[in-house]
């Protein structure tokens, strides 16, 4: 087994940094990420698209660095898969940062396809007024059908 299960790409642009994470975030992930702290500047975008798992030590790693780093730069949370959008809130991570895309379930009403769909949630969700619930875009199914959400969101509520 490698030293760590965690690589980290760094890249800065105008809007600050992005860095995306793949691989596991295990005990061994502090290093990488102590790696990453020193490099941040700006606001940081932390994409866990490619993160397959996260364990419990894995979760105190990756709140230790989001603690120390929240403090000093905005952060936001992309391509958060539905694992790690339960990991999101069962750990609140929502007081280091939001998210911004996520993926989330969707099913056919006409036939049986079940997906995941990634989400922006300033271009597919909106908050309906007079319900105060949180309404996502459906999508066409390639059977003609309309692929509907299936999970509950109310926690992008805070997000819109
Ligand atoms: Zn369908």
């Amino acid at each position: 087994m490698a030293a760590t299960d965690l690589q980290a790409t760094v890249t800065h642009d105008a809007e600050g940094t992005l860095v995306q994470l793949s691989g596991i975030i295990d005990e061994s992930a502090g290093d990488a990420l102590q790696a990453v702290q020193g490099q941040v500047t700006g606001a940081l975008r932390l994409n866990v698209g490619g993160v397959r798992s996260v364990n419990s030590f894995g979760v105190g790693q990756l709140m230790r660095f989001l603690e120390q780093t929240s403090r000093a730069h905005r952060v936001t949370f992309e391509d958060c898969s539905e694992t790690f959008v339960d990991l999101f809130q069962m750990m609140g991570l929502s007081a280091y940062g939001k998210i911004t895309s996520f993926y989330a379930s969707y099913s056919c009403d006409t036939c049986p396809i079940r997906e995941s769909r990634r989400i922006v949630v300033s271009r597919h969700l909106r908050l309906d007024p007079r319900t105060n619930s949180v309404e996502a875009a459906s999508f066409p199914c390639s059977c003609g059908g309309t692929l509907l959400q299936d999970d509950a969101l109310d926690f992008a509520a805070d997000y819109l």
